[in-house]
């Protein structure tokens, strides 16, 4: 078995929102295929994954360092043991060949793409939704068929924010959800804090509602917002700060009686433990959400999640960011505590279709093989385009 095509294109986003930092009007996402010489009805088996949403597309990255090294190996290196599929950690290791350790930046993306297509395309010569062959891969019980979600969403507009936010969380009610997240830090406290009122008026309980703040506050501006934020009693604080200040993060959770959660910008196994060490995480209370595509896929992200238990946290802290199918099938395949989802935005990567159930708090994969994601009817386009 071997490898006969690796190719890769630049998917544009769509929507014309911003968080407290960015703009997401420009941005796009890297979609990776990997087509083998297996032949099953007439077409061959292809592994799919893109990088995750919020990071662009890395196709200088995959094109001028990465695709060669993986187009260049024996194809044999590249196999686990049985010969019948693919071993990841291989292929990751073949496609940082001479990458020097730290600074894990855009490349982690772009390995992300890669190896989490690898996972796909050996869920696909097993004939397997992509959460079986993960569960089996990393000796879970994989008794869980579904994880809690909740509707990400909640951006700035350039106008109508506050009514138009209040319809937004009720479309989403709408669709099955139950429990929202708005985004902070892009307006003064006291519009935040009418932001967050009518958010309460659509989620109902402080529970149902967990605000972001993409990394925006110094630690007077976080403390001033935590303070202000405490009597609501919220789901959780998100991304309060720098992602690398570990020194602020944990003087919030000194100071804030609420659920704090961070780790969608850190990349490594290595900045984890820094987080896990001497960010004040809370054991059983606060969230971690790294993100397997952004940050060299399953393998690395499997690694994070051991070394959190290792520092006593719980697999159930775990939340992946990024609202997509991939993380859906790893999120019940490790069995963590939940994944977003952005019914409303980020499309063509975003959201899950139809059949993946979502109400009554859950979402679950389909049975489709790997991840799924030809069953994304606004995704299944490129695909098609990236194997025509
Ligand atoms: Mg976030």
């Amino acid at each position: 078995m071997r490898i006969t095509a690796i190719k890769e294109i630049a998917v544009p986003l769509e929507g014309n929102i911003a968080n407290a930092f960015v703009s997401f009007a420009d941005h796009d996402v890297s979609l990776v295929a990997i087509e083998t010489d297996v032949i099953r009805q007439g077409k061959p088996v292809t592994g799919y994954a893109f990088n995750s949403i919020g990071r662009y597309a890395q196709g200088g990255i995959l094109r001028d360092r990465m695709l060669p090294r993986l187009k260049a190996a024996q194809a044999a290196s590249l196999l686990d043991p049985s010969g019948e599929t693919f071993d990841a950690s291989k292929v990751l290791q073949t496609v940082l060949r001479n990458e020097k350790p730290g600074g894990h930046g855009d490349r982690a993306g772009a390995a992300g793409a890669i190896e989490l297509a690898i996972w796909d395309l050996n869920a696909k010569l097993l004939d397997e939704p992509a959460h079986v062959t993960i569960s089996r891969h990393f000796k879970r019980e994989g008794k869980q068929r579904s994880v809690n979600v909740y509707a990400a969403g909640g951006y700035y507009y350039e106008s109508d924010n506050t009514q138009r936010l209040v319809d937004e969380l009720n479309d989403y009610r709408a669709l099955g959800f139950d429990a929202f997240k708005i985004k902070i830090g892009g307006a003064d406290l006291n519009t935040d804090l009418a932001r967050i009122e009518a958010a309460l008026g659509v989620a109902g309980d402080g529970q149902r509602l967990a605000v972001d703040a993409n990394g925006r506050f110094d630690l007077p501006t976080a403390l001033a917002y935590a303070k202000a934020i405490t009597p609501f009693d919220l789901r959780w604080f998100e991304e309060i700060g720098d992602p690398l200040d570990f020194d602020l993060n944990r003087k919030i959770a000194e100071a804030y009686e609420g659920r704090i959660a961070t780790g969608e910008n850190l990349f490594s196994v290595q900045d984890v433990k820094n987080l896990a060490l001497f960010g004040g995480m809370r054991i059983g209370k606060d969230i971690f959400q790294m993100d397997p595509g952004l940050a060299y896929g399953l393998g690395e992200y499997a690694r994070m999640i051991d070394l959190m238990e290792r520092c006593g946290f719980h697999r159930a802290q775990a939340h992946p960011h990024g609202g997509h199918l991939i993380n859906l099938h790893i999120a019940v395949g490790l069995e963590l505590g939940g994944c977003e989802a952005y019914p409303g935005v980020f499309k063509p990567i975003g959201g899950y279709p139809v059949g993946c159930g979502i109400g009554g708090g859950v979402v679950r994969p389909t049975d489709a093989p790997g991840f799924g994601l030809e069953q994304k009817d606004d995704l299944r386009p490129w695909l098609e385009r990236l194997a025509g």
